[in-house]
């Protein structure tokens, strides 16, 4: 993987969605075509061996590389979301956020005892969105869980916040 190039395609947006944010806008590194064929070739080499019957994103940027990925295993796609976005019946779990809570919710069909799940998301910030996710996929009791972002940064130290057992992998560091 050329990680370099990988990094130089996303675009750095000061001051959105409010001034003082550095917004890493992964857009530009989906439409590149080269780029999106390296992101999913290399994602589908750390997970091929694993065993994934299930990938589960999180809304809504863990919707773009979730199903191209799911597909890729021969894994199905699951799709994590925010309250009264899912039709049918759901569990659900709250996680404190800088300023109040938010939730997040899964169809309670979803998942079953014999799937491996590997839960998707684009960015790792403070990790608060994708630890609230662990702990709702952990209630369907899958057989194992691994956890992947696309983007990490350093700088908000979000790793911290989970335990070796959460199986956390990135593929670029920022
Ligand atoms: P966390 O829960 O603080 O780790 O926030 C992660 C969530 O915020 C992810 O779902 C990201 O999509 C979103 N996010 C935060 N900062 C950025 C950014 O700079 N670019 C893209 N998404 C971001």
């Amino acid at each position: 993987m050329n990680k370099e190039k990988l990094i130089k395609s996303i675009r750095n947006v000061p001051d959105f969605p409010i001034p003082g944010i550095q917004f890493k806008d992964e857009t530009t590194l989906f439409k590149d075509a080269d780029c999106l064929k390296e992101l999913s070739d290399e994602l589908y080499e750390m997970y091929k061996d694993k065993g994934i019957t299930k990938v589960a994103g999180i809304e809504s940027r863990g919707f773009i590389m979730g199903p191209i990925l799911a597909a890729r295993l021969g894994a199905g796609f699951i799709p994590i979301r925010k309250p009264g976005k899912l039709p049918a019946a759901t569990l659900e779990e709250s996680y404190n956020k800088e300023y109040g809570t938010d939730t997040i919710q899964m169809h309670k069909d979803a998942i079953t005892e014999d799937d491996v799940v590997l839960l998707h998301d684009d960015l790792l910030a403070t990790g608060g969105t994708m630890k609230a996710a662990i702990k709702l996929t952990k209630r369907f009791n899958p057989k194992e869980i691994y956890v992947n972002f696309i983007i990490e940064l350093l700088d908000l130290k979000g790793r911290a916040i989970f335990d070796e057992e959460d199986n956390v992998e990135v593929v670029l560091a920022l």
